[in-house]
């Protein structure tokens, strides 16, 4: 399996898909997150950071572009929306903590260029009301995502 869906009906099960993720992330794992504002990106993340066992919260980084979250796994969450460049990134020590941390990086399209080729994909769609259909794919045959994604 290299592609699974799944649907939350609330916030706070978008915040649970994550932590189940996040509690079998690796550093190196980056995650792509695409979808419209609102979506549920933010929300996903600080699932993932509970999950990783980080005790800081996770906000929005819209306006600081990128986050470290230190713990036994750390977390870099990027926000890449306001971001004029993707280079940019490179300012904030992209290539330096990219081998340390899990990275998950909201508006993931918008620095493709930085992305590895081995990540996985999470695209966000509404699906009416409170519900959200998450789409993940590994891509570069990243095979991980199967296990992580059937026992979440
Ligand atoms: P993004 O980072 O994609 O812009 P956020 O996680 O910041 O999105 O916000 C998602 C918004 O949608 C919040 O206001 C949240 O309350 C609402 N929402 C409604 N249903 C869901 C759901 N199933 N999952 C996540 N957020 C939801
Ligand atoms: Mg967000």
């Amino acid at each position: 399996m290299r592609q699974a869906e799944v649907v939350t009906t609330s916030p706070e099960m978008t915040v649970a898909l994550g932590e189940s993720i996040g509690a079998r992330l690796r550093v190196g794992t980056v995650i792509d997150l695409r979808g419209d504002l609102g979506a549920g990106k933010t929300h996903f993340v600080r699932g993932l950071a509970l999950g990783l066992g980080i005790p800081s919260g996770v906000r929005s980084p819209t306006f600081t572009i990128c986050q470290l979250h230190a713990g036994e796994t750390p977390l870099l969450h990027v926000d890449a929306y306001r971001l004029e460049d993707p280079h940019e990134l490179l300012l904030h020590g992209w290539d330096e903590l990219l081998p340390r941390a899990v990275v998950a990086v909201e508006w993931g399209n918008r620095i493709d260029v930085l992305l590895p080729s081995r990540r996985v994909r999470v695209s966000i769609e509404h699906a009416g009301g409170e519900s959200r259909r998450f789409r993940f794919e590994g891509l570069s045959d990243f095979e991980e995502l199967a296990g992580v994604i059937h026992e979440a």
